[in-house]
């Protein structure tokens, strides 16, 4: 791996040379297999094909200064990898299995960690699928856990840069009472139609409205929302909102920095008084934005006047790259060095 340019990487996919595999049959889950192979063999009535049961996860792993490599908050990728098995009727996986998948494979995969200059990481994505052949609607018999990994570029090639977002109030990502909060492939194909939309007009992301109302805002695509107001860091609360993990360790430094932190229903009208806003999650960590216009009823909310991200954006996003890194101590437990 000496010739790579790490820093150039995009976020997409290049093999590596190990995945992990484990089974789930008659009831109980098999041991955690090793393979070469990027190819999954399934049979052609399997649940995942036709009704959607998959669910997946997705976190990284960093190379510190000290050559040490850091895993984040790799528990939480677990219990969430659990409710989202509950919400689509799947084999729920042990998180210690989830855990002591994702050690294997990074630890199998090593050289393939960018190292601490490059600002790149390993990107680690989990997956679940239902088995087993079969054609009536009901939960699988069996299912398939995997974890692979691929190397992703830094987030932001041109510096920590805003963007602009747009609310397109014609799409809903996920309905009030269904799979919003948790983490299946289903949400995203919901997303793709207005997604596309989006970047074709130029936009970074959509910002969905709660699909009820269409009063309050919910989250990006892929991306948890927040703002800043004064001293406190505002982030929605909904029924259709996923838990990002990446919020939740920012609402715990907010606090750490003297913020307050709200986590409430925001009318859309709210971001009119916002001195910061910015999506959240882990390929990012932060994505500031510049703008928020709600094409629908041609209202532009200007957000970063001077086309830089705001002072506590910057500082968060600062703070929990350099614990992700090792830069700083971990003082929440929140990293797992892999050896
Ligand atoms: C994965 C995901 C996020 C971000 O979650 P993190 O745990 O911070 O990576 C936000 N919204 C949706 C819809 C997601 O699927």
């Amino acid at each position: 791996m000496e010739n790579m340019n790490w820093s150039d990487l995009a976020f997409g996919y290049m093999k590596t040379d190990y995945n992990v595999r484990c089974y789930y049959r008659d009831g109980k889950w098999g041991e955690l297999e090793v393979s070469s192979s990027e190819i999954i063999n399934i049979h052609m009535a399997a649940t995942c094909l036709h009704y959607g049961q998959e669910s997946f996860e997705g976190l990284k792993a960093f190379k510190g200064k000290d050559g040490k490599i850091r895993v984040f908050r790799m528990d939480e990728n677990g219990k969430r990898m659990q409710s989202s098995s509950r919400g689509i009727k799947m084999a729920e996986l042990p998180v210690e299995m989830f855990e002591e998948a994702v050690r294997k494979v990074v630890k199998l995969n090593e050289r393939f960690v960018p190292p601490y200059e490059s600002g790149a990481a390993l990107y680690i994505r989990p997956l679940m699928i239902g088995l087993g052949a079969q054609v009536g609607v009901k939960p699988a018999p069996e299912y398939m856990f995997m974890v692979f990994v691929t190397p992703v570029g830094p987030y932001f090639k041109g510096g920590f840069k805003p963007s602009k977002v747009c609310i397109m109030r014609e799409y809903d990502r996920a309905a009030p009472q269904g799979t919003g909060t948790i983490k299946v492939g289903g949400n995203y194909a919901a997303s793709l139609v207005a997604g596309e939309r989006a970047h074709e007009l130029g936009y970074a992301a959509v910002l969905y409205l709660d699909p009820k109302e269409k009063k309050y805002l919910d989250e990006c695509g892929p991306a948890n929302f927040f703002g800043i107001r004064g001293n406190s860091y505002i982030t929605p609360q909904s029924h259709s909102i996923l838990p990002s993990i990446t919020n939740k360790s920012l609402q715990q430094l907010a606090v750490d920095m003297g913020l307050t932190v709200e986590r409430r229903p925001i009318p859309v009208e709210e971001i009119a008084t916002f001195d910061e806003a910015a999506e959240c999650g882990t390929a990012a960590v932060i994505a500031p934005i510049s703008q928020i216009d709600d094409l629908d009823i041609n209202k532009s909310y200007v957000i970063a006047k001077d086309g830089k991200p705001g002072p506590v954006c910057e500082k968060l996003y600062n703070k929990l790259r350099a614990i992700q890194y090792g830069d700083e101590p971990d003082t929440y437990g929140w990293v797992t060095v892999i050896e």
